[in-house]
């Protein structure tokens, strides 16, 4: 199979910077959480400028910067290399549109438990960690992973794209597919409350993932769904904690550290509220 064109990639750049902006702005305007009281600034003008430009705003950023490196050097020449092996045993199988929506589901459900691995193996906790060390939720908090996570997701990606003869397409569409799930779930955007609930049967809305970021341990060790929210009632792993406004965010009993301290922190022994 063909490499994905150079078009198809500044399509799949301009839908998730167009969405990322999108949400970010409305975000602002419209906030489920108000954060505005946590700046010391004493006008509107300057808590508004004040949530754009916040240190945690440049962090997440820098960690998102890291990744952005790695995509072409590492992570798109890897998927390409898995996707053209030629096994082929899913030919006259699983194809055609048909088999693009199953591809997308299944690589959804293995998300899931990757996600639920990332928590329950302390070796890759120790890199996912970053991704909650974040002490409020926005956008941005989509785009703060840690690079040893990325290079770990991309190496089990590779393994299933092998093992399940997973097409170039379904993979590049499911890329697509949930870095636009995970920008909308982190953001801070208040929906119409019957709007996040009737959403929140099919997929992931912020009441349900802000809940897996709760500073809470049982909460955060919980929703590990990305896309479609049914894994988590099949799989036993939904949290009963409502999302509230004053809801603690990050990882309990830890705090958000500088840039250089989340790239060194997976490599480090930490101590108790390190
Ligand atoms: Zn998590």
């Amino acid at each position: 199979m063909a490499d994905i064109t150079d078009s198809e990639l500044l399509i799949r750049a301009v839908l998730v910077f167009g969405w990322l902006l999108l949400l970010f702005l409305a975000e602002r305007c419209w906030p489920y959480a108000d954060r505005s009281k946590e700046q010391t600034a004493p006008s509107v003008g300057k808590a508004f400028r004040g949530q754009i430009f916040a240190p945690r705003i440049g962090r997440n950023l820098g960690l998102w910067f890291c990744n952005t490196l790695l995509s072409p050097l590492v992570v798109l020449p890897l998927t390409y290399w898995a996707t053209a092996l030629p096994w082929g045993w899913r030919e006259g199988g699983v194809s055609g549109s048909g088999g693009l929506l199953f591809d997308l589901v299944l690589l959804d459900f293995l998300i899931y438990w990757w996600h639920r691995l990332n928590h329950e193996l302390p070796f890759l906790w120790r890199f996912h960690e970053v991704h909650h060390l974040d002490n409020t939720l926005d956008s941005t908090s989509a785009l703060r992973f840690h690079f040893g996570e990325v290079l770990l997701s991309a190496l089990m990606r590779v393994v299933f794209i092998i093992l399940l003869d997973i097409p170039l397409f379904s993979v590049f569409l499911f890329e697509i597919l949930l870095l636009l799930a995970t920008i909308f779930h982190h953001s801070n955007l208040r929906l119409p409350s019957f709007l996040e609930r009737y959403l929140s049967w099919i997929i992931v809305t912020p009441s349900i993932h802000w809940v897996h970021h709760h500073a809470l341990r049982s909460d955060t060790d919980s929703n590990y769904s990305t896309i479609l929210s049914l894994w988590d009632r099949i799989f036993g792993s939904r949290s009963d904690t409502a999302r509230f406004t004053g809801m603690p965010i990050g990882v309990e009993g830890f705090s958000d550290k500088s840039l250089p301290a989340l790239l060194l922190r997976p490599f480090r022994e930490k101590e108790k509220g390190g």
